[in-house]
């Protein structure tokens, strides 16, 4: 399948529909998930337009994981996680819904059940509460 120009985080990239950020550089953007699993779950995703982690190039794969472990020591420190949980899911019958590129990064404690995949949406404004203190982790 040809990548969709017009898949969500791409309009994201593009600034067309608004996210709330936690970290960007030259090649990659992290956000705060609007369906998150549990407090603190970020995306983050290569500027590279690529639908999946097959079709990134080796340098995109080499800059999100980068990112992806930046952001994971941040959410760990700001919300003092006991574990890490980095998933990333290609191709429909594994679970992916957005055909970009992306790492999930969700704050795992095993007192607190991880809530269902794409459920429910949160406020911008109490997901900006949470990533003021990631950023501040960084
Ligand atoms: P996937 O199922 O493809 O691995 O994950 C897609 C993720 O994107 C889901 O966790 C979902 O909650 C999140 N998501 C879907 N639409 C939006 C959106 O418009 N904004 C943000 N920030 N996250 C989104």
């Amino acid at each position: 399948m040809a990548y969709d120009q017009n898949n969500i985080f791409a309009k994201i990239l593009r600034g067309e529909i608004p996210c709330v950020k936690v970290f960007e550089d030259d090649n990659t953007l992290a956000f705060m998930d609007v369906m998150p699993q549990a407090q603190g779950h970020v995306l983050i995703i290569p500027k590279e337009p690529a639908e999946s982690l097959l079709d990134l190039s080796a340098e995109g794969a080499a800059a999100v994981i980068a990112t992806t472990q930046r952001v994971a020591r941040a959410v760990k420190k700001a919300l003092d996680a006991p574990g890490i949980y980095v998933m990333q899911l290609n191709g429909t019958p594994a679970g992916q819904t957005v055909f970009h590129v992306h790492f999930h990064v969700i704050p795992r404690d095993v007192s607190v059940p991880l809530k269902p995949h794409g459920g429910g949406v949160v406020d911008a404004k109490v997901l900006e509460t949470v990533a003021v203190r990631i950023r501040g982790s960084m």
